[in-house]
């Protein structure tokens, strides 16, 4: 790498991510929240925004989904090179772990747009000689090992993440942590404005919590409770020791355990949620904290097939760094855009064959859903009722595409993956079932593209946001889909897609909520969905999948995301 001097001369926004998916064969990522890290950093590219990303490098991946044949997942290190796409920086910083020097270096990539932005990724590693066996596997497994695993993943990402920056000579004017994996980068920095001073009145006021507070952004992304990390104080002090005094550390990050999430809700001037019912959702988990939400957003370009682009460039010139042209939508001949999705779905259909051997056939209306396999995102809803499904299936055929990754240690969630087999299985010549193994980007680009219908059924108020829907509308695919997260936003029935289930309104869970949802998605399907995908004249279908363009990939783009980010959180 030449010189880092274009990045330095300039104040920066430094986004700190655990998970990054910038493109599929870098695999440093799992699922949305990585995707998303990518699509915002390719949308500061395109934007000229002054902006450096950290993240881990992940040298063993996620994990490689394998199934057997009877459906249950198995696990596989990923192998790739780095040396393949980045290039090392020589400079070293070190963290204390365990009384131990960890010596951390970081790999440069460079996503740049066409036009003419810039910016770089610095993937750290603590694969180097300098250290001891035990730490050099630190930046392997993406979410991978014990409690003690992550809390050093996330003191080289926080606050090794922090050096590195100024290592290499940056002047960082807003540090973004996305989600709490980060939050130790402000221990960090806490450490750099402590006050020389010896108050004689307050041992505390030597931490400069307002200075570090407006350094700050946090955007928060989970809903759920067990989905913030938390670690036992002996555990703390076993990994960083106490590097600030616990029982300031205790004020900030929690009494009984140090909580990531009330670290950085403490010390962040601007706090997010990532969809408006989920800054609410959140905004209730937080009392006294103020929460904002800036609907997430897809990277237009990325998310856009080829075929779709060929009919865009055609009718929509400019649309890829600049999607509110996609307000002109109207303007697409119908029959044009419903051929186009038909190249796209025929080839999602050769993809299948080719990665299951299964056949599937083109004129039948095809669902997709691809999302993490876990309790709260309910995929066997479709199956709730298989007498019914099979009844309605006999008045139109349906075939429908799962993906998705069980967590390695979620044997529930495998569980869920194996059912779908069983599904199969009991549904032959009735609904055409097909699963792809290995999830990730580039099969979710053919999946959303390719299926008529994006099916989604979390339990409410369970997903925060949700993307994979959006990227679906960049394509014409409309959603059906409960409302929760995203969708709400997006959702106008009948014309954007379809709702399953209780209006956005109502606040409880109800305790019969599967079955309402069923009974509510059968019956739209049975009489608005399969009448309208099989009327000859495709216009009518055509027409929504203009409005999902013109309302949905108009709004839920990650430039839009990445302009509010701007004016609400970067600049205050
Ligand atoms: C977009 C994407 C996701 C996130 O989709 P959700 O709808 O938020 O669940 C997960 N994994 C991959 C590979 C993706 O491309």
């Amino acid at each position: 790498m030449n010189s880092l001097h274009q990045f330095t001369a300039e104040p920066m926004i430094a986004y700190f991510s655990m998970e990054t998916g910038i493109r599929n064969d870098i695999p440093t990522y799992s699922g949305g929240l990585g995707v998303l890290a990518g699509d915002t950093i390719k949308s500061a590219a395109d934007l000229k925004l002054p902006f450096v990303a950290v993240t881990l490098i992940s040298r063993k991946g996620y994990f490689t989904q394998e199934i057997d044949t009877s459906g249950w997942q198995t696990e596989k290190p990923v192998a790739w090179d780095p040396a393949k796409f980045m290039a090392l920086l020589p400079e070293k910083v070190k963290v204390r772990i365990e009384e131990r020097d960890v010596t951390i270096q970081a790999w440069i990539y460079l996503v740049e747009s066409p036009t003419g932005g810039k910016v770089p990724v610095l993937y750290l590693d603590t694969d180097v000689p300098e250290n001891q066996l035990q730490d050099r596997g630190i930046t392997d497994y993406l979410y991978g090992g014990d409690q003690a695993y992550r809390i050093k993943q996330e003191v080289v990402l926080g606050m090794g993440g922090v050096r590195m920056l100024s290592a290499l000579g940056f002047h960082i004017k807003k540090y973004h942590m996305n989600e709490g994996h980060a939050s130790f980068l402000v221990l960090d920095l806490l450490l750099r404005f402590k006050r020389d001073i010896e108050s004689v009145w307050d041992e505390r006021s030597v931490w400069d919590i307002a200075r570090v507070r407006d350094l700050c952004v946090f955007t928060t992304h989970t809903p759920v409770e067990a989905g913030h990390d938390k670690f036992p104080y002996p555990l703390v002090q076993q990994v960083l020791g106490e590097i600030i005094p616990f029982d300031v550390l205790k004020d900030l990050a929690g009494k009984d355990h140090l909580n990531m999430t009330m670290l950085a809700l403490n010390l962040s001037k601007y706090i997010n949620g990532v969809a408006k019912k989920h800054g609410e959702v959140s905004q209730m988990m937080f009392p006294g904290y103020q929460i904002h939400a800036i609907t997430n957003g897809v990277h237009t370009f990325t998310w856009t097939c080829e075929d779709m682009a060929k009919i865009f460039d055609k009718y929509i010139p400019g649309w890829a760094n600049e999607p509110e042209l996609f307000v002109r939508s109207g303007n697409i001949p119908e029959l044009e855009l419903w051929e186009a999705h038909r190249e796209a779905k025929k080839k999602l259909l050769a993809y299948v064959r080719t990665a299951t051997g299964h056949e599937m056939d083109p004129n039948v209306l095809t669902f997709g859903f691809a999302r993490r396999a876990t309790a709260y995102k309910r995929m066997h809803l479709l199956f709730h009722d298989v007498d019914r499904i099979a009844r309605i299936t006999e008045k139109g055929k349906l075939q429908i595409i799962f993906a998705g990754k069980a967590h390695p240690h979620d044997e529930n969630g495998k569980r869920l993956i194996q059912g779908l087999y069983g599904f199969r299985d009991r549904l032959p010549g009735k609904i055409d079932i097909a699963f792809l193994p290995g999830y990730n980007m580039d099969i979710a680009l053919k999946l959303v593209s390719g299926v008529d219908v994006w099916l989604n059924t979390p339990l409410r108020p369970l997903e925060a946001s949700g993307t994979s829907g959006m990227k679906a509308a960049h394509n014409g695919v409309v959603n059906f889909s409960v409302l929760d997260g995203w969708w709400i936003e997006g959702h106008i029935e009948g014309f954007t897609g379809w709702s399953i289930g209780a209006a956005a309104t109502s606040n409880v869970t109800s305790a019969n909520a599967d079955n309402e949802d069923a009974a509510d998605l059968y019956d739209k399907l049975e009489n608005i969905i399969l009448p309208k995908y099989y009327n000859p004249d495709k216009s009518a279908w055509a027409r929504m999948m203009k409005s999902a363009i013109s309302k949905n990939a108009y709004y839920f783009n990650s430039h839009r995301m990445m302009r509010r980010y701007v004016t609400e959180a970067y600049i205050r």
